[in-house]
């Protein structure tokens, strides 16, 4: 089982993402266990302060070490797993990807720290984090929704979380292109017409079919992905009939 501890001071904003639908089967199915810790509780002072002003002056306040070494101290402490990923979520941090996601799927115990405010001292980024994590190129108010979005994509990746109908094998990036467009029923809606390969009952033209118009996808809307892979003969016939058209 994956132990997923998130550190964040506003647990409450995790119940609608891991109460519901496939995050909250995972846990029923005891393939994963989140653990959400507010590490207020951890402040060493009586009002459970967990943030100071900044040396040198300036505009917000910043997360004081203590809190959060001690938290994460007494996770690693409690868990049985002997290297734990302690995953900061930081718009300075690495742009996450699909690729980052399989790997974190992988591992057996998680530690999510949710900054907030202006930052977070800088000891915690230096001496206790393994990972830092970026969402992508925006600053938002905290942690906490950035935590949720890697949560969410690594436990879909685990084995046995999502069903046969929801298998995550052919997803954009994770075939690393952008997946094919899909159509259900009816055959025709309104004049426009579902491809007619679709329809033939024949695996292999349409499997062909889903290949090509994956690269052409790839091609039109994110042609810095082709960079990365190594074509077959054929993806490159077609890559060339698109960029003829
Ligand atoms: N002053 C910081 C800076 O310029 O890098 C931004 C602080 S932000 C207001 C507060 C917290 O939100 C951060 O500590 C981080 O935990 C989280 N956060 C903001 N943007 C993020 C992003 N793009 N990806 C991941 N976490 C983010």
């Amino acid at each position: 089982m994956m132990k997923i501890d998130i550190l964040t001071l506003f647990p409450q904003m995790f119940s609608g993402v891991l109460g519901e639908s496939i995050l909250k089967k995972a846990s029923e199915k005891q393939i994963v266990k989140y653990n959400l810790v507010n590490f207020r509780d951890y402040a060493d002072n009586k009002h459970g302060t967990v943030d100071d002003y900044p040396y040198g002056g300036g505009a917000g306040m910043v997360l004081k070490p203590q809190p959060i070494f001690d938290a994460v101290t007494d996770l690693k402490e409690k868990s049985h797993s002997t290297n734990p990923k302690v995953i900061l979520l930081c718009p300075q941090g690495e742009r996450y990807t699909q690729r980052k996601a399989e790997q974190l799927a992988c591992e057996d115990h998680l530690i999510f720290i949710c900054g907030h405010y202006e930052g977070y001292d800088e000891r915690i980024r230096q001496y206790l984090v393994t990972d830092e994590i970026s969402i992508g190129d925006y600053v938002l108010t905290g942690g906490e929704l950035a935590a949720m979005v890697v949560i969410d994509s690594v436990v879909r990746l685990i084995p046995k979380v999502l069903g046969n109908n929801e298998s995550h094998v052919n997803d954009s990036f994770s075939t690393r292109l952008l997946e094919h467009p899909h159509y259900t029923r009816p055959a025709e809606f309104r004049g426009m017409k579902v491809p007619e390969t679709l329809l033939s009952g024949n695996h292999r033209l349409i499997d062909d079919w889903r290949e090509k118009e994956s690269l052409r996808r790839t091609f039109l809307r994110r042609p810095d992905l082709l960079k990365e892979l190594e074509l077959t003969d054929k993806q490159k016939k077609w890559l060339q009939e698109f960029e003829k058209q």
